[in-house]
């Protein structure tokens, strides 16, 4: 079974701890890999503050320096509309490693003012991240289907099965990776975990029947680097070969 987090924050967004701290916590954990991966969003401090970007850039080169786990340079971004637009450019997109993209507040459509039809809303779901499956300018789509904080909370066993069918065929065609992250019962609040994980597990069942590639990210805010239990936990009783799974070396070389 792979061994990396590729999804964690520091101070340059709404992390707790520098990224130097998180790379240690990466290297006590034993992880082959680590990606800092702050959110690069509107509102947020890498995309409103001017040349904070290069001091973050900066930041990560020099942590890779010193260590002994590889660190890749990562943002957060996330998708803007059910075109599929996410919220960075080309420029900023090369001088990364690996980009994550989330359906979040300002996904026009889908998360944000979500249409009061459930047709509607299940619609634009599947336009958006069909339509983002063949944007360049991410490669990991993570925490999918986070919709459980949404006016009217979306469990994933609501979710048509032929739509994530498309999604899926979408993402696979374009090599897009869907991440299994740690802390995804999060968004919501509503649902007991396991209920959640049971539901979330045959989600991840029709993603890996249609042959799409997985990631692990703890999504860490707090130091819980490395804290992938329930990622493991979901990939191991969905059943997911472990070729099915990136190897975080791809990333590397690609910047
Ligand atoms: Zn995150």
């Amino acid at each position: 079974m792979v061994n990396y987090d590729l999804h964690t924050h520091t101070t340059f967004s709404d992390g707790a701890h520098t990224v130097d701290i998180n790379v240690k916590f990466a290297e006590a954990m034993g992880l082959e890999a680590v990606a800092i991966t702050d959110h690069f969003t509107p509102g947020m401090r890498l995309w409103e503050e001017e040349g904070l970007f290069e001091v973050y850039l900066g930041e990560i080169f020099r942590a890779s320096e010193w260590a002994e786990v590889p660190v890749l340079k990562g943002v957060e971004a996330t998708l803007l509309g059910i075109k599929g637009e996410v919220s960075i450019d080309e420029e900023v997109f090369h001088r990364l490693d690996v980009v994550l993209a989330d359906l979040g507040g300002h996904t026009e459509g889908v998360t944000k003012e979500p249409p009061k039809s459930r047709g509607k809303l299940f619609a634009n779901l599947t336009r958006c991240l069909v339509n983002a499956a063949s944007n360049s300018l991410f490669h990991i789509l993570t925490h999918p289907f986070n919709l459980g904080r949404i006016p009217e909370p979306i469990e994933p066993a609501q979710i048509p099965r032929n739509d994530l069918r498309e999604i899926a065929a979408a993402m696979r065609e374009n090599g897009k990776i869907f991440e299994i992250t740690n802390c995804t019962f999060w968004w919501f609040p509503q649902m007991p975990v396991r209920r959640f994980t049971e539901q979330y597990i045959e989600i991840v069942q029709i993603f890996a029947e249609e042959k799409v590639s997985f990631s692990m990210g703890s999504d860490d805010h707090r130091t819980g680097v490395g804290n992938l239990g329930w990622s493991r936990l979901v990939l191991g009783k969905a059943e997911v070969p472990p070729e099915q799974t990136v190897d975080p070396r791809v990333f590397l070389g690609e910047s």
